[in-house]
């Protein structure tokens, strides 16, 4: 039997300029597509049309096509699996949030950011981030009946949630750092598929788009583990084979710290307009590694 070719993707969202976190997770999906002689998408992740900035997305372009990068099918050139814009692409969220709710596997969630910081408990490994507590859940006394749920997302107040199966073990072997194991209810809750806002959530629409596009590979950074583990619930629900997963190591910034976006020093642009070439980024990015996910 051959092996099913390989397709990567590259996946920026464009809320601000790439740094050198970026610069080391898209260089290695570039690498493991080119020398798998795969295919090789960028997809533009401008969910949150409020925060994306177009100009944000063509720098991102421009940052890596000066590290040396390509790819074969995007919004620029096209391609089998138009549109490469995450924003254009709702009908295909839609249709899988609908399958969500018709299988009982998402919930109407009605609490506010107060209810939920109040109900905290212990924050969590998630960045900090508590579990959410049950409060809607359909069989909790404050969940609402399921004939009263709305038959869309973004309408009445609410967002929409994964029913996590408390308990259940999710594993999978991970190219960068190994066997990785969670458990749902404890690593994390249950998660927001559909944002109150009306907009698809990232773990929802990256999944949908990573089967639509015949992705095998997804490259990510390890900052990412726990949601891959939650998209994994998403693509059993879906009915979904799921991808390869290989995350990259994450960046410290100059004093040791974990990179944010906002560390402009940080960024591949200001870098670039310091003099450093594209080698010498790389080479800074991969310097700055942090050993531990
Ligand atoms: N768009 C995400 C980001 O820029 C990456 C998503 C992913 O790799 O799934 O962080």
């Amino acid at each position: 039997m051959t092996e099913p070719a390989y397709r990567g993707r590259l996946a920026p969202t464009p809320t601000g300029r790439l740094h050198l976190g970026h610069a080391l997770t898209f260089r290695a999906a570039h690498e493991r597509c080119r020398q798998a002689g795969g295919t090789l998408v960028m997809r533009n992740e401008d969910l949150d049309l409020a925060r994306c900035r177009p100009e944000y997305f063509d720098a991102a372009l421009a940052d890596l096509r000066w590290l040396g990068m390509d790819w074969d099918e995007g919004p620029e050139m096209g391609g089998p699996h138009a549109p490469y814009r995450q924003s254009e692409r709702t009908g295909c969220y839609r249709a899988a949030w609908e399958r969500l709710r018709g299988s009982g596997l998402i919930y109407p969630c009605r609490c506010s950011r107060k209810d939920l910081q109040r109900a905290a408990q212990a924050p969590h490994e998630d960045g900090g981030e508590a579990l959410y507590p049950g409060t809607c859940r359909p069989d909790a006394p404050g969940g609402l009946d399921p004939r009263d749920w709305p038959d869309e997302p973004g309408i009445d107040e609410v967002c929409w949630r994964f029913l996590v199966p408390d308990g259940k073990g999710v594993e999978f072997e991970d190219g960068g750092f190994g066997r990785q194991r969670f458990a749902a209810g404890r690593d994390f809750g249950d998660f927001v598929v559909w944002r109150r806002d009306g907009v698809s959530a990232y773990e929802l629409a990256v999944v949908v788009d990573d089967a639509a596009m015949g992705i095998s590979e997804v490259v990510r950074g390890a900052d990412l583990l726990l949601s891959t583990a939650r998209q994994i619930l998403i693509y059993e629900a879906l009915g979904l084979s799921r991808p390869l997963f290989f995350h990259t190591p994450l960046v410290r910034d100059g004093e040791g710290r974990r990179l944010a976006k906002r560390d402009r020093a940080a960024s591949i642009g200001s870098l670039k307009e310091e003099g450093y070439s594209a080698g010498q980024v790389l080479a800074m990015a991969r310097e700055r590694t942090m050993l531990e996910a």
